[in-house]
Parts: C-alpha cells; structure tokens; sequence
C-alpha cells in the first residue's frame, strides 16, 4: 500500500520540477522548413562526454528528492511505490527542459538489475545506490572480435590469484565505454567446461590504468563504440557476479533487459512519422497510391508494435519477466524503421548523400546510416528468428558438439594444456 496517493505524488513531483527546471514550451504544430531540421545528429565523443556529465548530475538531483527511482527498495534510496508513480513523474518530466536520460539506458536498463539479482552483498551495497543516483555509468562488456551472435565463445579469460581475479582480453563494440566508470564483463574461468558452463562474470573499474580503450568509428560520423583491451586487470572476489562458472545465466539476465528495452522503444516516436508524412506532402508524394501505401504500412507497422510493447509492459506490470516473446518486439522495431529508411531513400534520393543546404533533407543522413546497426545491437535478425523459432514456436535446435565438448578442444585460440 503506497504512502503517498497519486495526486499527492503528482502535486509533489511538479512542485520539484517546477523549482529546478524550466517548463518546455508548448510544441507548435510541425511545419515543413519551419526551425530546426537537426533531427537526429549524432553527438561527437566531447559532446557525448559533456552530455553525461549533465545527465548525471540530473539524475543525483532528482535522486535526493525522492524520484530517481521511485519504485526502488528504500534499502537503496527507493520510495516502493507502484509503477504507476513511475509513469506519473515521467509524464510531468517530459514538459520540463531537463537533461536526457540516454547515458543510463545501458547502465541502469541492463547492467544495474543484473548486480541487483547477482551482485554480493558487498557489491550490491557499493553500486546499486550509486548507479541509480546517477553517481556512476556502467557498460555492457560482452561482445568480442571472435564472439557475437555467439557470445559463449568468447577468450577474454579470468584467472584466478587469491581473493582477485586477473582479467586479460579484448572486448568490442562496448557502447558509452569512454563515459563508464564501472562494467559488466563476462570472461572465461574454464576452459575444460564447454562454452556455456566455463565463464564468469564480474564488475570492473573501467578507470582502471590497465583498461585501455580506443574509439571505433562508425559510417554515422560519430564514435559511440569502443574496443577495450584488458591487460591483467585485477578483480575483487566481492566483484564476482553469480557463481563462478556460472556466467552465462548472469549474461542471460543482462540479455533478457537488453531485449526488452530495445523493444520497448519501438512504439515508434510520434515528432518522427509526423516529420515523414510533412515530408511526403512537401514533395506531394502523397499524391501517389504507391508511396500513399507504403508510408500506410510504415505507420500500421508502428502502432502495431506500439500495442504489442503495451502488452509487454502489462506483463511485466504483473511481475512476469520479459521471456523469448521480447525477441518479436526488437524484430518489429528493426522493420518499421527498416521500411521507413526505404521510404525516405525512395524519397530523397541523392539529396540524402551530400549537403545541399536544402531544409530538411540531409538531415536524415544519420537517421538511414544509424538503421543498420539496428539489425544487429542486442542479437541480429537471424538470431531472434532463431530465438522465435527455438523458444517462441518450440522448433527443434539446430544440432552441434560444440555445446557439449570441452571449449578447450573445440577453439583453435584456446590456451594448450
Ligand atoms: C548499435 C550497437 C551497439 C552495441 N553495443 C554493444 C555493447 O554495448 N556491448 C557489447 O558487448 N556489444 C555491443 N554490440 C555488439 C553486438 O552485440 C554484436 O554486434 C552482435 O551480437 C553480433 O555479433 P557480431 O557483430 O560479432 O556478428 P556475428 O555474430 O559475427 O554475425 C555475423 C552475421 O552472421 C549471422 N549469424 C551469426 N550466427 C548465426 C546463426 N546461428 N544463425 C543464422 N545467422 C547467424 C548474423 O546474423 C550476422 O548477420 C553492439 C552492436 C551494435 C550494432
């Protein structure tokens, strides 16, 4: 039973909100080559830096006033209040100017809830709290150059010496490393075990010296990805997550979010399709019945997800996990966006490759070489139809020894006895 009714936490939370922050302005109906056209421009590492620090220091003053994680066990600074206040305050805090919360999708959608269900004790009470005032960014450390769709056979290897263990390895394609300041890495603890059974997972310092990360430049411009090399980082046993050797159920939890928060932003941004249909009256390809039927599927294909993430929230509103079905969700968002890229190339043509200055039309160069990456973040196409296939439809698996031997016998790199 809450402590607080609704409209008391309503009245409290805009009476903060109103005390720190300005209100937006009430947003004009959009029009075609009216104000800013700067849609989706990617952020460079300085600003990417600078918006994190802000967004941090957001978060830690929302924090202390009681609404940085309003359903959160008071243990930690929560107020164990329902999901329904959660929704309230992000309603009011959307009409507020106020620092976005994209740095802490990775950190406090994936990585917190697997300390939260993993984490020792001593763990838990070093980070939980810390991550959720915002104090800290953590980052997922998983993919490697030889291990993505298959994850489990990853070499990045951990040793144990004493009460720590020594980390050494390369990871890759680790979104927001360079502004996170702790992660979660999965390593290899037994190379006699096969690939599922023999890996560990642990928190690491990305400050550490001994963590050295460099920036991968993507086709968007920007560099929002990083390859991390380990050389002997030392670990804290208190650091591990899980049983040793059980590091691919901890993965599995940090998976599972990851879907599911991906998934959940496909209901598709409403500013983003009336920018489309602006966009198709401008250059009156409305007017055609091909185009009129394509940009009609793109935008039934949104609102179906849109009811599809509302039946996914309900679940986990009764306390269900997000399962398998989460898969569908991400594949939907992967699709919808997919057919919309078709759409504005269709549309725009060489207009989308070189700046021409005209309002409205190069702007979207970042939206269609973004897309791509979609396809492929958080499980590729192919393996959610796996997945689909495997769990949701109940199809045979595809057979293979490699799940069963030891790792040790089964990849060329692995270290000789
Ligand atoms: C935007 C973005 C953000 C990312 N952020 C992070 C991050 O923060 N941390 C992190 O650890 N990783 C991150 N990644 C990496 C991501 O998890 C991997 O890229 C992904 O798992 C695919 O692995 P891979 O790139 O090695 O491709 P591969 O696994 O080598 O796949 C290559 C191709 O083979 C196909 N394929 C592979 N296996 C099968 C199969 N069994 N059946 C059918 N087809 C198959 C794939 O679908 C793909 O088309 C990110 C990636 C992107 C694009």
């Amino acid at each position: 039973m809450a402590d607080i009714s609704l409209e008391d936490f309503r009245a409290e939370a805009l009476k903060f909100l109103e005390s720190v922050a300005e209100r937006r302005p009430v947003e004009k109906e959009f029009v075609w080559g009216e104000g800013s056209d700067n849609f989706y421009r990617e952020k460079d590492r300085a600003q990417e830096a600078k918006n994190a620090e802000e967004s941090k220091l957001w978060r830690q003053k929302k924090f202390d006033a009681g609404f940085g994680w309003i359903s959160g066990p008071k243990q930690w600074g929560g107020r164990e209040l329902p999901g329904a206040y959660d929704r309230a305050y992000s309603e009011l805090e959307v009409q507020f100017k106020v620092p976005d919360n994209g740095p802490f999708g990775i950190s406090l959608g994936m990585v917190t809830p697997t300390i939260e269900d993993h984490g020792s004790d001593a763990a838990r009470e070093l980070y939980v709290r810390r991550l959720w005032r915002g104090e800290m960014i953590a980052c997922q450390l998983f993919s490697e150059p030889g291990a993505g769709s298959d994850l489990a056979s990853l070499t990045t290897k951990a040793e144990r010496d004493g009460e720590e263990w020594v980390i050494t390895g390369q990871k890759v394609w680790t979104t927001g490393a360079h502004y996170s300041d702790i992660g979660e890495i999965i390593a290899r603890t037994d190379w006699d075990m096969p690939k599922h059974k023999g890996l560990t997972a642990f928190i690491v310092d990305m400050k550490d010296p001994r963590v050295e990360i460099r920036p991968l430049k993507q086709m968007t411009g920007g560099a929002s990805f990083n390859e991390i090399f380990f050389n002997e980082v030392r670990v804290r046993d208190d650091h591990r997550l899980g049983d040793v050797n059980n590091g691919w159920n901890v993965a599995l939890t940090t998976l599972m979010n990851e879907r599911a928060s991906i998934g959940s932003n496909n209901a598709g941004d409403k500013n983003l399709l009336t920018r489309v249909i602006a966009l198709a009256k401008h250059y009156e390809l409305d007017k055609d019945p091909v185009v009129r039927a394509h940009l009609a599927d793109v935008i039934i294909g949104f609102r179906v997800a849109a009811m599809n993430a509302q039946r996914a929230a309900a679940k986990i509103k009764l306390g269900q996990l997000p399962g398998p079905e989460m898969s569908i969700t991400k594949m939907a968002l992967v699709n919808n966006q997919a057919k919309l890229v078709t759409f504005l190339s269709h549309a725009l043509g060489a207009k989308l490759i070189a700046d021409t200055g005209e309002w409205g039309t190069y702007a979207w160069a970042n939206f269609v070489l973004g897309t791509p990456g979609l396809r492929i973040a958080g499980g590729s196409d192919e393996v959610m139809r796996n997945i689909v296939g495997e769990r949701v439809l109940g199809l045979p698996k595809e057979p293979g020894i490699d799940s069963v031997s030891p790792f040790r016998d089964i990849k060329v790199s692995a270290p000789k006895k």
